[in-house]
């Protein structure tokens, strides 16, 4: 009698700045569980990656199976990221430079991984669910900790020359703004992240700015979320709500630029931001994406928010390491 192929579960790992997500996927994608943990980047490359191969040990071990019986791992990691190698070249937000990610896992893990930007990822876990694989040029925007985003052209993954290609939140869309992670100032990422979003609010209470959110949370701001944001908008919090509609209009403008040069079919934003703010969010980027891309380039374009939420990472993680194995 035939052996059954016991390595038959794929693990997605979604790698950002804040947290790691591992889920487990059978091979029709379905998930069936999930762990979660905080990325701890402050403690160091060799114990962040420690805390990955963790992450994922437990999320299998939660679902009674065995690394044996996983077939391999699919990682986002943030950051320009060279899928060939394994490395993670440059992740600004973990201070990350050179460091043979793949490789490292591999050997804590047993098994194989395939690494790719987490943008990248996120992008082919909603082309391929969501999207049901259809469109041939897809854009994925993504607002969390950074900025990250993803291209689908003619159907495949784009990667570039140096293979770092997707890496729109380093657009610059306001000359003399402020600094980046990366070293520049005024990058997508230094304007409507998480983080930059944080950063206005902060610095303004800093300076006197009355606001519903230090009612929230107190006049430190402590455990500031997105949600909470949408919670001070819906309670009428006029200076929360301009801070948002800014981020947004930015969002619009980076997605008119890009809709000019890649004239996607669609483009689709997701992360944790617009997550917990889509309907504040949305309508403002459609708006301005349309206003500002040359006219005549949008016709039959969709700009949409993805459903998947937080499971975009993993769910691409999967994919990717299904197609790496098959
Ligand atoms: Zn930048």
């Amino acid at each position: 009698m035939a052996e059954t192929n016991k390595s038959e579960y794929l693990v997605g790992v979604d790698f950002g700045g804040t947290k790691i997500l591992a889920g487990v996927f059978d091979a029709t994608l379905n998930c069936l569980g999930r762990t979660k943990v905080s990325t701890k980047s402050e403690r160091g490359q060799s114990e962040v990656i420690e805390r990955i191969a963790r992450c994922v040990q437990d999320a299998v071990d939660e679902c009674d199976l065995n690394m044996k019986q996983v077939r391999g791992v699919g990682l986002g990691a943030p950051g320009a990221v060279d899928p060939q190698s394994g490395e993670v070249i440059f992740a600004p937000n973990l201070k990350w430079e050179d460091v043979p990610l793949k490789e490292d896992l591999e050997k804590q893990l047993g098994v194989p991984v395939f690494l790719e930007n987490d943008g990248n990822i996120c992008l082919l876990g909603i082309h391929e669910t969501e999207l049901k694989g259809k469109p041939r040029n897809v854009v994925g925007v993504f607002l969390g900790t950074g900025i990250g985003g993803g291209l689908i052209v003619e159907g495949n993954l784009y990667s570039g020359f140096n293979r770092t290609a997707g890496e729109i939140g380093h657009m610059v869309i306001e000359v003399g703004g402020p600094k980046c992670g990366c070293g520049n100032r005024g990058c997508f990422e230094a304007l409507a992240s998480r983080t930059a979003i944080f950063r206005t609010i902060q610095s303004a209470v800093k300076d006197g700015q009355k606001t519903i959110l230090t009612e929230m949370l107190g006049d430190e701001l402590k455990d500031l979320r997105s949600g909470d944001l949408r919670k001070a908008i819906r309670k009428g919090d006029k200076f929360t709500e301009k801070v948002i509609e800014d981020a947004a209009e930015y969002t619009g403008i980076a997605v008119a630029n890009l809709i000019n040069i890649f004239n996607p079919e669609v483009v689709v934003l997701g992360g944790g931001v617009i997550d917990a703010l889509e309907d504040e969010m949305m309508a403002i980027i459609v708006e301005t994406a349309m206003d500002y891309a040359m006219s005549g380039t949008t016709k039959g374009i969709e700009i949409i928010a993805s459903k998947v939420g937080d499971d975009a990472g993993i769910l691409g993680g999967a994919v990717l390491a299904r197609r790496e194995t098959q």
